[in-house]
C-alpha cells in the first residue's frame, strides 16, 4: 500500500468550494495509486462558527473556570464537525470515506490536557479501513489517553497528528496543505517579496518553526525526521510543488535550484512577549539568586525564554499574559523586577550562520538603519535572536529580509 498523508488546515476547508478543491487533491492522490489518510483541522478561523477559537470564546471569561478536561472535550468538537463534513464532500465526489476521531484512529497521548503529547499510535484501525479501500479521514489536533479521556495537542496540533500518522504507517510522504504556496523566507503577510523555499532540511525548518514561523508545527517536523519521511508544505488551491522538507542538504537535492551557499534560511517572529529584568547587583550569593528566580518561574509553570544571566542582572522573557504573574512571584520572593510588555522576538535562522563572519554585524547595521532599538540579543550556531518592541517587529523583519537579500 502506498500511503499518503494529506493534512488540510482550517482555511483550506473553510467553505464548500474550498472543500471541493481539497477533495480533488484526495481524488488525485487516489488516481495516482495512493491510499490517502486525510487529516483535517476545524473549519475556518476565529469568528467562524465552528472554529476552535470560537468554542474557546464561548466559555472563556464567562464562566469562572472550565476544567481542562472539559475544555479539551469542547475544543475537540471542531475537528469532528470538519471531518464529518469532509467525509460528506468526498462521498459526493464518488470516494468511499470514513471518519475516525483521534481516539478511534489509535492516537494515544499522555494526560496533559490542552497540550498533550502523543505516546504512540495503534495503526490497526486506520490500516483496516485503508485495506477496505476507503479514504480515512482523521480528526487532527486530538488523541485519547490510556484511560479513554479525550485530549488536544496544542495549537497547530493537526500538523503533529499528520506527521505521527505518517510515521506510524510508514507513509510515502506527508503533505501539509495550507493557504500559502510553501515555506517561505519570512511570513508573506509581513514580507511582500518573501521567497518560497524549494527544499529545506528538517533541522532548518524545525528551528524556524520553533522561532515562530507558524506555517508548520515544530513537533510535526521532529516526528517526520525520526523516520526520514518526506514532508511537503503545499498550497491547497494550486498545483505548485511547494516546499520539500527532507534530510538531504539543499544543494544535493536533485532538480532543485535551491541555493548551495544559503547562509540564512529565513526569518521568524514571535510577538507578545514581556521582557523581565531582575537586578542582582546587591545579591550576596548571585548563583543562589539566579536559581531562586528560575525556580519561582518553574514552580508557577511559567515557561521562560531568551535567558541572559549577567553579573549585575538577569534578563528573560515570558508570554505577555504571564508577565504580571511572573512579576508578582519575583516581588513575593524579595526581588525588584522591571517588566517591559509588548515586545517581539525576531530570529534569523540558518545552518550557515556559524561559518560566516559578519552576520551579526550586518544584522545590527540593518536594524540601526531602520531605527530599531535592540532590547536584547543572543545567538547560537543556527540562530541569532533579537528582542524589539512589538511595534517595530514588522519593520525589523522587513529590514533584515532586505539586508540579507532573502527575496532574491
Ligand atoms: P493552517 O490553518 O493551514 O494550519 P496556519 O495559519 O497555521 O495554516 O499556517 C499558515 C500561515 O503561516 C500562512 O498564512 C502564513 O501567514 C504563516 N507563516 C508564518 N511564517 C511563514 C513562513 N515562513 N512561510 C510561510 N508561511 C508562513
Ligand atoms: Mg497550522
Amino acid at each position: 500500500m502506498r500511503i499518503l498523508v494529506q493534512k488540510f488546515g482550517g482555511t483550506s476547508v473553510a467553505n464548500p468550494e474550498r472543500r471541493v478543491q481539497v477533495a480533488a487533491k484526495v481524488t488525485e492522490a487516489v488516481s495516482q495509486g495512493h491510499s490517502p489518510v486525510v487529516v483535517v483541522s476545524a473549519i475556518g478561523r476565529s469568528g467562524d462558527p465552528y472554529a476552535t477559537d470560537t468554542f474557546i470564546k464561548m466559555v472563556s471569561g464567562i464562566y469562572s473556570e472550565v476544567p481542562k478536561r472539559e475544555m479539551d472535550l469542547l475544543m475537540s468538537c471542531g475537528e469532528v464537525i470538519s471531518g464529518a463534513v469532509m467525509v460528506g464532500t468526498l462521498q459526493s465526489m464518488g470516494l468511499e470515506a470514513v471518519l475516525l476521531t483521534g481516539g478511534q484512529a489509535g492516537i494515544i497521548t499522555n494526560n496533559c490536557f490542552g497540550d498533550a503529547r502523543i505516546i504512540r499510535i495503534e495503526p490497526e484501525k486506520i490500516l483496516h479501513q485503508l485495506e477496505e479501500g476507503k479514504v480515512v479521514v482523521v480528526t487532527g489536533f486530538q488523541g485519547i489517553t490510556e484511560d479513554g479521556q479525550i485530549t488536544t495537542l496544542g495549537r497547530g496540533g493537526s500538523d503533529t497528528t499528520a506527521s505521527a500518522i505518517g510515521v506510524a504507517l510508514n507513509a510515502e510522504a506527508i503533505n501539509i496543505y495550507t493557504d500559502v504556496e510553501g515555506i517561505m523566507t519570512a511570513d508573506p503577510r509581513i514580507v511582500e517579496d518573501a521567497k518560497i523555499l524549494d527544499v529545506v532540511t528538517y533541522n532548518d525548518i524545525c528551528h524556524l518553526a520553533h522561532q515562530g514561523a507558524k506555517v508548520i508545527h515544530p513537533r510535526a517536523v521532529e516526528i517526520a525526521m525520526q523516520k526520514n519521511i518526506p514532508l511537503r508544505v503545499k498550497c491547497a488551491f494550486s498545483d505548485a510543488p511547494g516546499t520539500l522538507v527532507t534530510n538531504i542538504q539543499p544543494d544535493m537535492a536533485e532538480g532543485s535550484d535551491a541555493i548551495s551557499d544559503r547562509i540564512i534560511t529565513g526569518i521568524a517572529h514571535t510577538p507578545n512577549v514581556t521582557q523581565i529584568k531582575v537586578n542582582i547587583i546587591n545579591e550576596e550569593n548571585k548563583t543562589q539568586a539566579v536559581k531562586k528566580i528560575f525556580k519561582g518561574m518553574a514552580l508557577a509553570d511559567i515557561s521562560v525564554d531568551f535567558i541572559s544571566v549577567q553579573p549585575e542582572k538577569v534578563l528573560y522573557t515570558v508570554r505577555d499574559e504571564l508577565g504580571e504573574k511572573a512579576v508578582n512571584i519575583l516581588k513575593n520572593t524579595g526581588f525588584e523586577p522591571e517588566a517591559l510588555p509588548s515586545c517581539a522576538k525576531v530570529a534569523l535562522v540558518g545552518g550557515g550562520i556559524a561559518d560566516v563572519p559578519g552576520v551579526m554585524a550586518n544584522m545590527v547595521e540593518a536594524l540601526a538603519e531602520s531605527g530599531i532599538e535592540v532590547l536584547q540579543s543572543a545567538d547560537s550556531h543556527t540562530t541569532i535572536w533579537v528582542l524589539v518592541k512589538k511595534e517595530q517587529m514588522v519593520s525589523a523583519v522587513q529590514s533584515l529580509h532586505k539586508k540579507f537579500q532573502l527575496g532574491k
